[in-house]
């Protein structure tokens, strides 16, 4: 069994060990190497492993994954063979664990938080590169979270971030544990490991925590949404929250120097603009509309067909809503027969009183279908001659 370093000091970059086993990994040129004794933290509880390397008389190894199996050894996966009974100087990636601590930290302080001032029960905990989850039981089998009570969760855990009460982890004697006020029953039964934050936080974990709850540094809510029945909490501490309160400041400032108005009211003006821009789009459609009626109607010709006004044209790409509403307003009337191609879009059409199938048409000459009286498809621009070719054939009297 490897003796895990990190539980006592989750800050302890460097250590020595000796390696106690060695066999090859799971992929082609890859290692995985036991230790007496490490600090590299192997993926766990859903904290994800440590990286970083082993130094050794032969050179250096990066270790690239960290697994413990059931007897408690912890395996390093590397690049490199380091052989049994070697002396290693292992180095783990601290910005990457600190990361790491932050984001776990964080998910502690929320959940006691969410226990405490909601009665949610948290279940899991997904670390992710991005940003991290918990899933939580609300009364009522509630699956969301008012803004209030988000807002509620952030003020309470980024306060208790700010007092930077003390973060203890220790084991227990069955005895004590008894006596312990944890915020869940743990879910291993001996060797049970405890975290207490201050005096709002104190459950049964394994992993790695910062020394106090000021180095969280700040937490944030992203998300609350229903997931398996449960609400999903999704969130960003540390690092991790800074660097998203900068992309968002960021953001907001341009959007706010393009809408020319103060960041605080650029929902307002985003919602402003948004209802301007739909009322331009629909005069701007009335417009286009009636423009192609009036082409439609400079295109038609009587003398083709007995009893039907014929309009075949082609026109560059239209907007689809105005080309429809033309089309609808052109064969309201009488005797109309319309082959229309926009760009490679076809629109045959014809009035009511017209028995010639626009659907059968348009399938001898493009792709597309339809009904009888209107049908529509893609084809090139010559399309439309073939067609008028076709009725100038078999239904000119
Ligand atoms: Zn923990």
């Amino acid at each position: 069994m490897t003796e895990r370093l990190y539980y006592d000091d989750a800050y302890l970059w460097k250590f020595e060990a000796e390696v106690t086993a060695a066999r090859e990994g799971r992929k082609a040129g890859t290692w995985e190497i036991a230790l007496n004794r490490s600090a590299f933290y192997p993926t766990s509880g859903g904290q994800p492993f440590d990286t970083g390397c082993l130094r050794f008389e032969g050179g250096e190894a990066c270790v690239t994954d960290v697994e413990v199996d059931r007897e408690g050894e912890v395996w390093h996966t590397t690049d490199r063979m380091i052989p049994a009974g070697a002396h290693v100087n292992g180095e783990i990636d601290g910005e990457r664990r600190t990361d790491h601590m932050e984001q776990h930290g964080g998910e502690h302080m929320i959940a006691g938080a969410l226990w405490e001032k909601l009665g949610g029960v948290t279940i899991g905990l997904h670390l992710g590169a991005e940003d991290s989850s918990i899933d939580a039981d609300l009364p009522e089998g509630r699956t969301h979270l008012t803004e209030e009570e988000i807002r509620l969760l952030e003020d309470t855990v980024n306060a208790r971030i700010r007092a930077d009460a003390p973060i203890r982890c220790w084991f227990p004697t069955a005895e004590e544990l008894e006596t312990l006020p944890l915020r869940k029953k743990p879910t291993v039964s001996e060797h049970i490991r405890v975290v207490a934050m201050g005096d709002f936080e104190m459950v049964a974990c394994g992993g790695t925590h910062p020394a106090s709850t000021g180095r969280i540094g700040l937490v944030k809510i992203t998300s609350v949404i229903p997931a398996k029945g449960k609400a999903r909490i999704t969130f960003v501490c540390g690092g991790r929250a800074v660097r998203l309160f900068q992309t968002y400041m960021r953001s907001a400032d341009k959007a706010g120097a393009a809408l020319s108005c103060p960041v605080e009211k650029l929902s307002r003006a985003a919602s402003d603009l948004k209802g301007r821009l739909a009322e331009a789009e629909r005069k701007a459609r009335v417009f286009e509309t009636a423009d192609i009626l009036r082409k439609i109607q400079a295109a038609e010709t009587a003398e083709d067909l007995p009893g039907i006004t014929l309009a075949a044209l082609t026109m560059e790409e239209t907007d689809a809503k105005a080309t429809a509403a033309a089309v609808s307003d052109y064969i309201a009337g009488k005797g109309k027969l319309l082959l229309l191609a926009t760009g490679e879009r076809l629109t045959f059409a014809r009035s009511a009183d017209v028995r010639i199938d626009m659907n059968g048409l348009i399938k001898r000459v493009g792709r597309g279908g339809g009904r009888p009286d209107m049908a529509s498809g893609a084809g090139i621009p010559e399309c439309v001659g073939v067609a008028r070719k076709i009725l100038m054939h078999e239904y000119r009297g």
